[in-house]
């Protein structure tokens, strides 16, 4: 009796508690960067910024406590698509490191499984050469619309992103497919589009997060309205929140508090999972183990995540999860102390010089740091802390960088004492006491930004002088110099930038660049040799190198090397444009032409591949042809008038007045007056004069 009670229980139990499995479904996961979890409507936030994600909160499962790992978007992805812990994949920061090249992902284990499998990703730190690519049939990572800006991170506008992946959907029909798409609006700088500007006046932080909301409409629509009828599972989420200015800190990547940490967290597919909100604890690391759960699939061994689906069914199992979590771009970029930290029965300790503690229940703003007077609880999440931190490598940082580095020294510059020193850090280097150098760093972007170049490069010259030893600053300030045409400044710049950092293959390849530029071609080509022979070389190092060799006529090498590049990168359409300006260069006008036109079919709007074909259409003397490529490239990317302007000039010394004119009575016709008043009147005098 007593056991046929317990029996009946146990039953009772388990068939309530239990969330049923589907095999087949269609999985869509959707990540919008730097989202705030308070940004939601479903997480409370007035006024309705996102609409769409909130009617999917509403039929689906919304977390109120999840967490990422990591502060920044490469590692964060990597974490979600791999289940692993950074210490365990071994991918810390967005520059100098790359996915793992093997072991199981999302999208290996779902392509394995007769899945077809699509990426949609809409910023440079996700670039297919990052590595995140393995397993999806389709990376479309196509947002390199022309050279990489300094300080601006390329992007591609949330609208586009989700129109190639519906494409790409109407193609894979019934599936199953796994699809993956990646939203960029709400990061630094925001620059909300209309009517989104306009509804959140002040506040164009939330107008990004609204017109993100906006973007995914056509996607979710028809999943939505199918209910549960539908068979796609949705998972939506952030890589990292933005601080928005608290605790000192503008954007993220440095703190790890939980105006960062904290994503939002939603699942849903009404054929299994009711509405509902769960408070248990959940982690990016434990969406590949819900997924493949909710799937009916097992397992990969060792991984340090869980399936959510028994915390979704009895909303309180297990009751704790322990999160592992880090902040380490202040100690790579910067050489200031490494953040790692631990969260556990709803306490918050982050391992520091100047160590903390927070109660998340009474201190969600972690305004009470009680390290100090709880020293038996800081002992006890340190050692579980210390237990993860050594589970895995350090650093998997690029190996090319020692190598490069030791290069440097050969040539002649000093290279101060390379890597930052990874122990020994004081309170002084602890990021509380340095955010104000950050906040000048997002000063000088600001005025950059502005059109102050004089501002930035005062406020760049003193911040070096503050802080000598800080990377990125140098990288800031090289960027200035070479903009104000102080070559051998930014040279200098870069180079100190390069010494200091940690393994980041970025100042190596723009000090190449900057070396070219001003006449020392011969000495880039051999600063960069050793880091571009690697196997693994940097896409950006292979085409520094590739334009110095083309700058000193070693036409075949120069080309060979770009094509290294085209592998590692095949979408990128600048690299063909720098393949079509080395074959011209060379006086290969058809294969140049090839090129440009071959990148223009990879990205049809490419101002560069515009621009230059329309040069080469004044020179077959098709002057009509000409002007219709430039008005493409000017009205892509207005910085193109400046290149017509320089072209028309350099006609005009070089005695070809027709070609001159051309240029000329382009730019005269086109060019805006209220940035090239002045342009506008000496090209006006010269056409008037030469008759
Ligand atoms: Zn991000």
């Amino acid at each position: 009796m007593a056991l046929a009670v317990l029996a009946a229980a146990g039953w009772w139990w388990t068939s309530r508690a239990t969330v049923r499995r589907e095999s087949g479904l269609n999985v869509l996961l959707v990540t919008i960067d730097t989202l705030r979890a308070d940004a939601v409507g479903a997480y409370g936030r007035a006024g309705g910024p996102t609409p769409w994600i909130d009617r999917l909160a509403s039929a689906g499962v919304l977390f109120t406590n999840a967490y990422a790992h990591n502060v920044v978007t490469l590692p964060s992805h990597v974490n979600i698509l791999t289940g692993q812990l950074p210490p365990e994949h071994g991918v810390r920061d967005n520059a100098g490191f790359r996915a793992p090249s093997s072991g199981d992902t999302l999208a290996t284990v779902l392509q394995d499984r007769g899945y077809r499998t699509a990426a949609f990703v809409s910023a440079f730190p996700l670039d297919a050469r990052f590595g995140l690519g393995r397993g999806f049939e389709l990376y479309d990572d196509r947002f390199a619309e022309g050279p990489r800006p300094p300080f601006l991170i390329q992007e591609r506008r949330g609208v586009d992103t989700i129109e190639r992946a519906r494409q790409w959907l109407a193609e894979a029909g019934e599936g199953p497919w796994f699809c993956w798409v990646h939203l960029y609006e709400p990061h630094y700088p925001y620059q909300s589009p209309e009517p989104f500007a306009s509804r959140w006046p002040g506040d164009s932080y939330l107008g990004e997060v609204a017109s993100a909301d906006a973007a995914l409409g056509p996607l979710l629509a028809p999943i939505v309205e199918a209910g549960s009828d539908g068979r796609t599972l949705v998972v939506v989420t952030s890589d990292h929140g933005e601080s928005l200015g608290e605790h000192g800190e503008a954007t993220h990547g440095i703190f790890a508090y939980e105006s960062t940490l904290k994503v939002p967290l939603i699942v849903y597919q009404p054929r299994i999972l009711r509405p509902r909100t769960v408070e248990t604890v959940a982690r990016h690391v434990d969406l590949l183990p819900t997924l493949l759960d909710a799937l009916a699939m097992p397992l990969p061994d060792g991984l340090p995540g869980r399936s959510l689906l028994p915390a979704i069914a009895t909303a309180g199992e297990p009751p704790d999860r322990l999160v592992y979590f880090e902040a380490l771009s202040g100690s790579l970029n910067r050489g200031w102390a490494p953040l790692t930290g631990i969260i556990r029965g709803g306490f918050k300790y982050i391992d520091l010089p100047i160590p903390e503690l927070y109660d998340l229940h009474a201190d969600p703003h972690e305004q009470k740091n009680l390290a100090a007077t709880d020293t038996a609880r800081v002992s006890a999440l340190r050692a579980q802390l210390d237990g993860i931190r050594s589970s895995g490598p350090v650093q998997a940082a690029h190996r090319e960088s020692a190598e490069a580095r030791e290069r440097l020294r050969s040539l002649g510059y000093v290279t101060g004492s390379g890597a930052p020193p990874a122990a020994g850090h004081s309170e002084e280097d602890d990021p509380k006491r340095l955010i104000g150098l950050d906040t000048i760093l997002q000063d000088i972007l600001d005025r950059y930004l502005e059109g102050d170049l004089n501002g930035a490069l005062t406020k760049g010259r003193d911040l070096v002088r503050r802080r000598p030893s800080m990377s990125l600053a140098w990288m800031h300030l090289a960027h200035l110099e070479r903009e104000a045409g102080n070559l051998d400044a930014a040279v200098d710049a870069m180079r100190r930038a390069f010494a200091l950092g940690a393994g980041n293959s970025e100042p190596l390849a723009l000090l190449g660049a900057y070396l070219t530029e001003a006449g020392r071609a011969a000495e880039a080509a051999d600063l960069l040799e050793p880091a571009a022979r690697a196997s693994d070389a940097d896409t950006d190092v292979l085409t520094s190198r590739a334009l110095a060799l083309a700058r000193l006529n070693r036409t075949n090498e120069a080309l060979a090397t770009l094509s290294r590049a085209r592998q590692s990168d095949p979408s990128n359409a600048m690299l063909l444009v720098h393949v079509g300006t080395v074959e011209l260069t060379s006086g290969n006008r058809a294969a140049a032409r090839g090129a440009f036109e071959e990148a223009l079919k990879l990205s049809p709007g490419l101002a560069r591949a515009h621009s230059s074909l329309g040069v080469m259409s004044l020179e077959d003397g098709d002057r009509g042809r000409a002007v219709e490529h430039w008005k493409a490239a000017t009205s892509r990317d207005p910085t193109e008038y400046g290149r017509i302007l320089s072209l028309g000039i350099a006609f005009a010394r070089n005695g070809r007045a027709a070609d001159a004119r051309a240029c000329f009575e382009f730019f005269s016709a086109n060019a805006p007056p209220s940035r090239y008043s002045r342009e506008l009147d000496r090209v006006r005098t010269w056409l008037n004069d030469v008759r």
